[in-house]
This record gives C-alpha cells, sequence and structure tokens, in this order.
C-alpha cells in the first residue's frame, strides 16, 4: 500500500481536500511566558527551565513581546485582517510533555484571520487560504528509548517547554500531497524571509494534516517534523483512505500518527473534540490590544517577499523564470546573489550560483545558511573571476567550489595546494601525445572515420590532466594532430 509517483492520479483526485495546521518556532531569545532562553539544543535535558515554563503552582506567565510582533509579520505577509483584541486561552489535556496540565495558546480572539499564500502548482497560481495565525507555547519534548514502540519507559525533556509557536491553519484548499509540500516550502520560505524562523533547527515546523475523500470524514495525521514526510503521509493516507472507500467501507472521523521510519500512518485515537480541551480564557493574562499604530509600524518593517523579489531579479539581471526562482526561494541564496552579481556578470553569476552552487548544496543536503559558514561572496567572485580570466578551467572551478563547501579555505589556497591551475597549450600538447601513444586502437578508430573516438581520447586527455586542460583545447589540438 505504498503510494509512489506511479499513481499519482489516484492521489491527486479531484474529491482530495487537504487542511494543514503549521507550527513554527519563532527565533526570539526567550521563551513564550518566562525568560528562559530557547537555545536548548545540545544543551543537558531540563537545564532551560524555570517555574514558569515547568509550570510550578503560583508561577505567573508574562506574555513575551517579540514573540507577539513576530507572529503579526507571520500574519500580515500572509495577507491576514489583524484582530484588534487578541486573548490567550487555555487548552486543557493531560499528557507528560505538558507540566501544567494544559497548553496556553488562542481559541476565540486569535491574532489574526482571513488571509491567503499563493503558491504555483502546475505553473498555475493558486491561492490557498488561511483561516488563522495564533501564538501558544510548545509543549516539552518526550524521549522513547529506543523506538516508540518498545520503549519500556520515556523522558521527559522540558527545555522546549515554553518556546513561542505561531500557529498557521489553512482552509482544506490543497489539493495533492505535492501541493501541499509547495505550500510549505512557500511558507517556510517566507518565515526565513521575515527572519522570524530558523528551518535548518531539527523540529522547527511541525505539521498536523486532515484529509477527506469526496466529502467524507476527516482524518488527522499528527506532528509531521519534515516537508518530505508531509508529502509521504498524505500519499499513504489518501491511498488507505481509497482502498476502504474500494471496499465499500465507510471512513471514520479519527487521529491518527505519522511513523515516519516505517512511512505510514497508525491510528491513535478517535478524534477528540473541541469541547473535550475545555477552552477558557487564561486568568493570569490580560486581553492584548493591538493598535493600528503597531500594525503600521510592523508593516514597514517587512521586508521584499519571495515573489517581489523574483520579479525584480526577472527585471534587473535578464534572467530566465526558473533561475530567478531558484535565486528567491531561499533569502540566504537571494542575499549570496545578489553580492555577488554587483561584483560580476549577473547572468554568469546566476548560472553558477542557480545551477553550480545550488546543486552542490542539493546533493550534500546543506543549507545556503550553512554553507556560508565556508563560502563568503567574494571568496565566490574570486574563484568566477579566476574561472573567467582562463586561469583555472570549468572542472577545476568545481572541484574548488567542492572543496570550499567541504572544508573551507580561500580559492587562492585551494587552487594552490591541489596543483589545479589551468595548464598551457605547450602542457596540453604533451599530454595529447601521450595519450594518442597510448591508444593506438582509439586513434586508428577515428581515422577509420569513427568520429566518437574523438570524445574518448579527449576524456582521455582532460582524465590525465585532472581536469586542468581546458576541453575545447585539448580537443582542437587533438583533432589537429590527428589529421
Ligand atoms: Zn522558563
Ligand atoms: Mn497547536
Amino acid at each position: 500500500m505504498v503510494a509512489g509517483k506511479e499513481n499519482r492520479e489516484e492521489i491527486e483526485g479531484e474529491d482530495v481536500r487537504i487542511g494543514l495546521e503549521c507550527h513554527a518556532q519563532l527565533l526570539t531569545k526567550s521563551k513564550l511566558f518566562c525568560g528562559c532562553s530557547t537555545d536548548y539544543r545540545g544543551a543537558e535535558p531540563n537545564t532551560h527551565c524555570c517555574e514558569v515554563c515547568l509550570g510550578l503552582p503560583g508561577a505567573l506567565p508574562v506574555v513575551n513581546e517579540q514573540a507577539l510582533k513576530f507572529a503579526l509579520k507571520v500574519a500580515l505577509a500572509l495577507n491576514c485582517d489583524i484582530q484588534p483584541k487578541t486573548l490567550f486561552y487555555r487548552k486543557n489535556y493531560f499528557y507528560p510533555d505538558l507540566p501544567r496540565g494544559f497548553q496556553i495558546s488562542q481559541y476565540d480572539f486569535p491574532i489574526a484571520l482571513n488571509g491567503y499564500l499563493s503558491i504555483e502548482s502546475d505553473g498555475v497560481e493558486r491561492k490557498i487560504r488561511i483561516r488563522r495565525v495564533h501564538l501558544e507555547e510548545d509543549p516539552g519534548k518526550l524521549v522513547y528509548p529506543g523506538s516508540i514502540t518498545t520503549a519500556k519507559y520515556v523522558l521527559v525533556d522540558y527545555n522546549r517547554s515554553g518556546v513561542p509557536l505561531v500557529e498557521i491553519v489553512t482552509e482544506p484548499d490543497l489539493r495533492s500531497p505535492r501541493e501541499a509540500r509547495i505550500f510549505l516550502a512557500k511558507l517556510r520560505s517566507i518565515l526565513e524571509y521575515l527572519g522570524v524562523f530558523n528551518g535548518d533547527l531539527e523540529g522547527a515546523m511541525r505539521v498536523d494534516a486532515n484529509i477527506s475523500l469526496g466529502g467524507g470524514e476527516r482524518v488527522e495525521v499528527k506532528n509531521i517534523s519534515s516537508l518530505k514526510g508531509v508529502e509521504r503521509a498524505l500519499a499513504f493516507e489518501i491511498t488507505r483512505q481509497r482502498n476502504f472507500l474500494r471496499r465499500g467501507q465507510s471512513i471514520q472521523q479519527e487521529t491518527r500518527f505519522y511513523d515516519e521510519e516505517r512511512g505510514i500512518t497508525v491510528a491513535m485515537r478517535t478524534k477528540e473534540f473541541e469541547q473535550d480541551y475545555r477552552y477558557f480564557p487564561e486568568p493570569d493574562l490580560v486581553p492584548i490590544q493591538i493598535s493600528a499604530e503597531l500594525v503600521d509600524a510592523l508593516k514597514a518593517e517587512i521586508p521584499e517577499m519571495p515573489d517581489e523579489k523574483m520579479r525584480r531579479f526577472l527585471r534587473q539581471y535578464a534572467l530566465t523564470r526558473e533561475q530567478a526562482k531558484a535565486l528567491t526561494e531561499d533569502i540566504f541564496v537571494a542575499d549570496f546573489y545578489e553580492a555577488v552579481a554587483s561584483e560580476i556578470d549577473a547572468r554568469f553569476a546566476a548560472t553558477w550560483v542557480a545551477d553550480v552552487l545550488k546543486g552542490e548544496l542539493n546533493y550534500r543536503g546543506m543549507s545556503m545558511r550553512e554553507a556560508l559558514k565556508r563560502v563568503s561572496p567574494e571568496n565566490f567572485v574570486r574563484l568566477l573571476k579566476m574561472l573567467r580570466s582562463g586561469e583555472i578551467a570549468e572542472r577545476a572551478a568545481v572541484e574548488i567550489l567542492r572543496e570550499m563547501l567541504d572544508r573551507g579555505g580561500s580559492p587562492e589556497e585551494i587552487l594552490r595546494r591541489k596543483h589545479l591551475k589551468r595548464l598551457s597549450s605547450a602542457e596540453i600538447e604533451h599530454a595529447v601525445d601521450e595519450v594518442i601513444s597510448e591508444h593506438a586502437k582509439a586513434v586508428s578508430d577515428f581515422k577509420a572515420g569513427k568520429k566518437e573516438a574523438l570524445n574518448f581520447l579527449v576524456g582521455q586527455v582532460l582524465k590525465k590532466t585532472r581536469g586542468r586542460a581546458d576541453p575545447k583545447e585539448a580537443r582542437n589540438i587533438l583533432a589537429q594532430k590527428l589529421q
């Protein structure tokens, strides 16, 4: 029952309705209701805690103003209506990751309503409606020694407890797992453009997805923690539901969890209803009035967003649409590109950033944010200038870039250390002579009219010179000698 690419039709039917609840950690220095540091990754468990985020009796929460401003910016970037009055509520449920027995969240009076996010799906622009945006605190983290199914006990780490989350809830406007992935990638891009989120951090975005087919009951899949996971979980779930319907069975409303390792969804419990949470206003926090002045001030701080930037790149740098898109999906790539393009031909720079650099990053599973620790725009410009001046061949430029990404260093230093300077014509000629004498068969094939033999011989010259020869030059010298 694994859903693969081959049954795209089945998992993208017109009857598919998908809605998402996305939780993103906001990049504040302290937690949502106390002064504890949010920089807890890698720290000893339960060392970033105080009486507030541990839920000790009598401890009083205080709202983090920065978190509120960040969430308001997110809502504005998603074209939402900011609500003039917003309120925190207690969402009651009993679970060991929740030390108070309730989560401070929002219910009626969220910070914003009725927005949208535009995505491009199969070349068509689609507006995905945003139902609401609200703020809430992250629960602690449960750690199951071994795996969730075999663990004999569970450990709780409250370092994460109280970290601010912005929750973004969509209407059920998504029509396929693929669209859900595109939506989340775009959302992540916008959050990073706003500077309120770091998608590189483990667990920084967690998604609950609900799916229904043909107007039937909704099934919710909880706590999916990667973009790929969302697409896979949804594909699996749609196939599972279709098989049910095919057998004449009906879908029950329920909550399932996604088992990332096995790539399947597993029944957790029949769906709880809203009243089970016994929401009521948090008596320890006063309602917050959001002034028009604050909203205007925050609006003024919103930077150029990805779609706008793409349109500007198209105009300003005369790029292809694919390149402009590839260069603006990630704010760190966009900024890097602009720094490079200010020093060297913009289209040449686009090829090297959008195609070569991004390709190398993909291959490594490395983000641009991470790569910046090793490759600065200045070093990248110097590398491209070495290539343009003919000091190095293209293959050597790629090799230097790889070394920069893997170990760091300046292009000049790597060039010297790895002896990648481009060979002179005399040196290439020498290599050509050797190749001709070593490959008599290919030489005679070529002379007998087999044109492909030349490609083989050029390949041998490049191999012998470890990419330091210019391929065109090697080909010319070879062709001359074989006449
Ligand atoms: Zn605390
Ligand atoms: Mn939530």
